[in-house]
């Protein structure tokens, strides 16, 4: 009897693999040297060949084929002039990817390296990160190649008017509802939040998250998503007996999330020795002091490498991916894509490393996660980890449709709640379909059910 059962369920994870594999086929030949979104394709997919064998109506359904095409991909022409007279000319995108559970939900990126396949990659994680967050919100995401850096206040303001006014076509509080990501934060949201309404000839605060206090934003959005992936590497770290008090730690980056990664992780009692910028890190044996790097960042606007100007005993190495070779019992890669190689993750293991948490989105390749996965190292993946900022994004659409405003406190309790039971629903999930402790298995298991049941119960269209 089991012999059968074990043949039967053996033919049903070929088919699932089979299916799994004829999709992403179709994936890369219908998108074209997409690197990025086929590697975050790819992580989902393998991860669901288990719910495949199990639940075949989803194969029937072709639940993958659809979820891996966006609803629309919007790419428009930002037009605007700079300080000299000069027209310059970027290019606008929005993917509006799934929303079954919720109105389209995504940051706003602006950084010379945005693409659709950057947009794309994007757009997809949030899909399954927002519905781990137990809030009604789709997956989107945009940007624009636009490069903020050295740019005059003046010049961010008419870039993001032009950018609204395109994009303000497409989107609304039960639309979609952008926000912020690199390179956009709550003074860019402000000036397309002043744009939509001069458009619109109404006060829709529901329209962007991130917002300022003044008009319709949240506390707590701010902190959230750098908070929210400490809040989640802490439970990872209870279940393994494990915390962060007395741990060394590294993290990459010293923009938002970083930041406030780095203040919770010290607030718990880590000592956190290194960060980053694109140009090179700081390792400061005494431990970071946070006051400096959020003058120089959130102030100043300068370099990283200003830091050892205040506090010369620390050290500035001029590159950026050098920080995964200073040691430490528990890695925060809080910058970009793609930041930790097979070459990092092998120096993070041999250094000792014990838990990796990722803020940024997609910051490890698909060889450096083998890599922590097969040495045992705990694994946070991004689209559970980070969703706190999503997450807190949902609560100021809430807070704005009910027209009132939680304390900070609240704000923080709800979140801490949410992450809490984002690992916990992760944790499950890997255990039922037998990766268990694989938080990536788990993370894209728990996210893609509750979106592909509401694709299954609202029928094809
Ligand atoms: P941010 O405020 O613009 O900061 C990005 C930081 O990363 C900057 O310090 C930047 O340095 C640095 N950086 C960029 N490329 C780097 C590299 N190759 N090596 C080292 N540092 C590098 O952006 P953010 O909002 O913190 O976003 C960071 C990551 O978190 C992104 O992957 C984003 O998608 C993800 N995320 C953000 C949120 C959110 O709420 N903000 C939510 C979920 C996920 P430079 O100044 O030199 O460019």
């Amino acid at each position: 009897m089991n012999t059968t059962i074990s043949e039967v369920e053996k033919t049903q994870i070929e088919k699932a693999h089979e299916y799994v594999n004829k999709v992403f086929e179709q994936v890369k030949d219908r998108n074209p040297n997409e690197n990025e979104f086929h590697q975050a394709v790819k992580e989902v997919f393998n991860s669901l060949v288990p719910v495949f064998a199990k639940h075949p109506h989803y194969m029937k359904q072709a639940i993958l084929e659809r979820i891996s095409e966006p609803d629309r991909l919007i790419s428009f022409k930002v037009s605007w002039a700079d300080d000299n007279g000069n027209v310059q000319v970027n290019r606008g995108f929005r993917v509006q990817f799934n929303n079954t559970i919720g109105p389209y939900k995504g940051g706003l990126r602006f950084h010379p390296s945005v693409n659709a396949s950057i947009i794309k990659f994007l757009g997809f994680e949030q899909i399954f990160k927002n519905s781990l967050t137990g809030q009604p919100i789709g997956g989107g995401k945009g940007g624009s190649d636009f490069n903020p850096k050295g740019k005059s206040d003046g010049e961010i303001m008419r870039f993001c008017q032009s950018f609204m006014s395109e994009l303000g076509k497409y989107i609304g509080p039960d639309i979609d509802v952008p926000a912020g990501d690199i390179g956009v934060g709550a003074r860019e949201i402000g000036y397309m939040f002043g744009q939509y309404k001069k458009m619109r000839g109404a006060f829709e605060a529901g329209v962007l998250t991130g917002k300022g206090l003044g008009y319709g934003g949240s506390l707590a959005r701010k902190e959230a998503t750098g908070y929210g992936t400490v809040y989640f590497v802490d439970e990872m770290l209870k279940d393994a007996g494990l915390s962060f008090k007395d741990s060394t730690v590294v993290v990459s980056g010293s923009g938002n999330v970083s930041i406030y990664a780095i203040e919770k992780a010290m607030e718990l009692g880590a000592k956190v020795v290194a960060c980053s910028d694109s140009n090179g890190y700081v390792y400061d044996k005494n431990g970071i002091d946070l006051d400096t790097v959020k003058r120089l960042k959130e102030v100043e606007n300068k370099r990283i490498r200003e830091y050892v100007t205040v506090h010369p005993e620390a050290e500035y190495v001029e590159g950026c991916t050098g920080i995964w070779a200073v040691p430490c019992d528990i890695a925060l890669p809080c910058a970009t894509q793609n930041e930790i190689n097979k070459e990092s993750a092998e120096i993070l293991v041999s250094n000792g490393v014990k838990a990796v948490g990722e803020g940024a989105n997609m910051p490890s390749t698909l060889e450096a996660i083998d890599i922590f996965l097969d040495n045992q190292v705990l694994f946070a993946p991004a689209k559970a980890a980070n969703a706190g900022g999503v997450a807190v994004s949902a609560l100021e659409m809430a807070q704005n449709s009910a027209r009132l405003s939680w304390t900070k406190e609240e704000v923080d309790s709800k979140l801490h709640d949410i992450m809490k039971n984002i690992y916990r629903m992760s944790k499950e999930a890997s255990e039922e379909y037998n990766a268990p402790g694989n938080l990536v298995v788990g993370s894209n298991i728990a996210g893609f059910l509750k979106v592909a049941d509401g694709m299954v119960e609202q029928g094809i269209f």
